[in-house]
């Protein structure tokens, strides 16, 4: 992403950023004092493995500055977040290039792609289109749609995360530490097809799904996409602690739902933190950093 260097607009306070600038703060005192076996992959997931392959000559670069490295690659020179997110004419700036991506993948790749389902729909056959289907027969397909959606996301966004994919396709949707909502279709258009798309169809092609069960699933999955990267953790809908802190670590929790990062192990260190106990659904209003406190990070340490 390039951004022009403007004037500095005075700082104003009243950003609407995913997280407050002494959790932004926090994330960053978490980082620097985080286990070596994040740093260590990190490190791997951004710049490859240089502890075996570093060329002679070359010094050896600290993990914690990685997110410096990246924000210098898209020319945030010197820059960091919490600058970043006080600087309202940067802030304008970054905001609305995410939304020309965001408009680009929707439209002239969303569209196509649209076109391209509906004749594979056509050749696989759907039921006709004026014989809704029974309300249970939706809670099953959508059952296989959710659980197709976790198995494509997964293991598309691992390959994503390959020291090969990274740095060309997927790095762009992670500038985003701390994510807004409009930052969930902020990506490469590779990313946008395989790893956006793609897990959402997948159920309602094996499942021969009709198209008003299509429509209800594809806009409960946007909603849950947009609410995943909102970082607001709202009363009565599911939390966002699980996305939110793959955004802040990189090699943690791939999936949607949590399952297959259970499985492969890709979700230890999330397991270990407040984010994760307060990884809940709020079923009233007492907001969740009140009710699940963060402890002294560092001092605990
Ligand atoms: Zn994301
Ligand atoms: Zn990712």
């Amino acid at each position: 992403m390039r951004i022009d260097k403007q004037a500095n607009g005075g700082g104003d306070h009243e950003i609407v950023t995913s997280r407050s600038s002494d959790q932004v703060k926090e994330d960053e005192v978490d980082r620097a004092c985080g286990t070596n076996g994040e740093k260590r992959n990190e490190y791997r997931i951004l710049v490859g493995r240089p502890e075996r392959r570093r060329p002679l000559g070359i010094p050896r670069r600290r993990s914690v500055d990685n997110i410096t490295m990246d924000l210098r690659d898209i020319g945030w020179d010197g820059m960091d977040w919490i600058d970043l997110a006080h600087d309202r004419d940067q802030w304008r700036a970054l905001v609305n290039t995410v939304i020309g991506w965001v408009l680009i993948n929707q439209a002239v790749v969303g569209l196509p792609v649209a076109y391209v389902s509906y004749l594979m729909m056509k050749w696989r056959g759907s039921p006709p289109l004026r014989e809704l289907p029974t309300f249970h027969w939706v809670l099953a397909e959508m059952a296989v749609h959710i659980l197709m959606e976790e198995i494509g996301f997964y293991y598309s966004h691992r390959v994503l995360h390959s020291r090969y994919l990274y740095r060309f396709i997927h790095k762009r949707h992670h500038e985003w530490t701390a994510p807004i909502a409009v930052t969930a279709m902020y990506c490469h258009p590779i990313e946008s097809i395989f790893s956006n798309m793609l897990p959402i169809f997948l159920g309602v092609f094996i499942m021969g799904s009709h198209v008003a069960t299509a429509w209800l699933w594809f806009s409960l999955a946007i909603l849950s996409t947009l609410n995943a990267h909102s970082g607001y953790h709202l009363p009565f809908l599911p939390s966002p602690e699980f996305h939110d802190f793959h955004h802040l670590k990189f090699n943690q929790c791939f999936g949607v739902l949590g399952v297959l990062d259970r499985i492969h192990g890709t979700d230890t260190s999330f397991r270990s933190t407040t984010a994760y106990a307060r990884h809940v659904m709020m079923l009233n209003f007492t907001p969740p950093r009140e009710a699940f406190p963060d402890e002294s990070k560092c001092k605990a340490k």
